[in-house]
């Protein structure tokens, strides 16, 4: 099993229209699970598979995706990019520990992307940006970095600077290697590392120096150093700092690539494993929020099963100085879950999408909703790959799966531990509006 660490929960979340499903698809096909690429315009990609969603001509998608990429496991979840939608993209946020926003390089802030943004800002989801669509007539990557700036009030800072725009884009100039990454084929698959061409130079020095002093605003160690010798400040200085200003959301840094022509696809990739939390990170952060249960902390006993769950609060401080006080490891604490989306499948019939918090769900279980008061079995666990099903046996803290045909369940149900019932929630969602109502 991986270690938490290794995990990312993330959603791509996308102005219908700027490009989400083609970057996912890219991210899909690079992550090496998806060995044909799809074309959105051609209706066989991935993420549009479902034909409830061809219908309402938006994108949904079906689920959460895993993929592994540099030795991490990323769990891709959807979030319903249209304004109509609203609960559910809510209620995938909850689940997320961190995001890709997808802004199109030329059509830039839009109303429905301000949607976006504003509930992820209400959930604290931790996010990066991708520019999309820079070989777009128009496509105008500062422009579009400085509308988030204002029209969000986010403080979006671009981590590369984009070679060419519209045709003549051909690569992106990362600033904290400070080397160029210029594809030479249109299919994306091969990439030079070049110096830095010379007409950017000046571009690039300020880009750096803007970026290394808003760093230095919120790290120490990189203040100290940047104001000794900026040239002092290393890679792994910069990458550890924007980790941490990305988590916290003090920073958010933006990259650009043209995902259709399979450009700044992998970059992305990188950016995802290199910037945005673990969950275990997100744990620790979001302490309230995932009941890490300390010794003679939040449970009751298992006589107590039959009459009542406890109701963990989000904003209860005192477990979550409790947390503090005796932190105990997600992975050894009882089983935490989110029921997050319900799904019908062709093949595998209901599908309960979870994501575990603390513990772990195993096949055979018996676990507690804390909504019907009844315990549940666990009969079978999914992993949800691009192209196929993978049989588990469990599915640990951080980790995302699902469960097969779970009875009397309901999106925004807990299934927690007999023995220490927890309720994550009250929030009554309404009842998913495919699948199984
Ligand atoms: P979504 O609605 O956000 O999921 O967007 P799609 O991925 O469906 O893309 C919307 C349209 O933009 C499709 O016609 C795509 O082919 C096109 N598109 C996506 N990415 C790019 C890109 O990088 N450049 C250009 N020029 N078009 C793109």
């Amino acid at each position: 099993m991986k270690r938490l660490s290794q995990y990312r929960n993330i959603g791509i979340m996308a102005h219908v229209d700027a490009g989400k499903t083609t970057v996912t698809e890219r991210m899909l096909y690079y992550t090496g699970l998806t060995h044909k690429l799809g074309s959105v315009d051609e209706g066989n990609t991935v993420m549009d598979s479902d034909p409830q969603e061809e219908k309402r001509g938006i994108t949904i998608s079906s689920a959460a995706i895993t993929t592994y990429w540099n030795d991490h496991q990323i769990n891709l979840i959807d979030t319903p990019g249209h304004v109509d939608f609203t609960a559910e993209v809510e209620r995938s946020l909850r689940v997320l520990d961190g995001g890709v926003v997808v802004f199109c390089a030329k059509s830039g802030v839009q109303p429905q992307s301000e949607t976006v943004w504003r509930q992820a800002d209400k959930y604290e989801v931790p996010r990066i940006v991708l520019i999309n669509k820079m070989d777009r007539q128009g496509a105008n990557f500062l422009h579009v970095v400085q509308e988030i700036r204002e029209m969000l009030q986010a403080n979006a800072v671009p981590v590369q600077i984009p070679v060419g725009a519209e045709d003549n884009f051909s690569g992106v100039v990362d600033l904290i290697t400070m080397q160029a990454y210029v594809w030479n084929s249109d299919d994306g698959k091969q990439f030079v590392v070049t110096e830095i061409p010379a007409h950017l130079q000046e571009a690039v020095l300020q880009a750096r120096k803007n970026l290394l002093e808003e760093l230095s605003l919120v790290d120490e160690q990189i203040f100290e150093k940047y104001t000794e010798d900026p040239a002092a400040v290393s890679a792994e200085d910069l990458y550890a700092a924007l980790r941490k200003a990305t988590l916290h959301r003090v920073l958010i840094p933006v990259l650009a690539a043209a995902a259709y022509r399979n450009k700044g696809v992998q970059p992305l990739l990188d950016a995802v494993v290199r910037y945005l939390p673990s969950p275990e990170e997100m744990g620790k952060l979001k302490a309230e929020s995932v009941p890490a249960f300390a010794e003679n902390g939040n449970e009751s006993s298992s006589t107590n099963v039959e009459k009542e769950s406890v109701l963990v609060e989000n904003e209860n401080e005192s477990s979550s100085a409790k947390n503090e006080s005796h932190p105990v490891s997600l992975n050894d604490s009882p089983l935490t879950a989110l029921a997050f989306k319900i799904m019908a499948d062709d093949y595998a019939g209901k599908l309960t999408l979870v994501r575990v918090y603390t513990g772990a769900l195993h096949t055979g279980d018996m676990v507690w909703n804390s909504r019907t008061n009844k315990k549940v079995r666990i009969s079978r666990l999914l992993r949800i790959m691009s192209d196929k099903f993978e049989a588990v046996d469990e599915i640990g803290a951080g980790d995302i799966g699902a469960v097969v045909g779970l009875k009397e369940v309901r999106t925004g149900d807990t299934l927690s531990d007999p023995a220490h019932p927890v309720s994550l929630e009250s929030i009554d969602f309404p009842e998913p509006m495919i699948g199984y109502a």
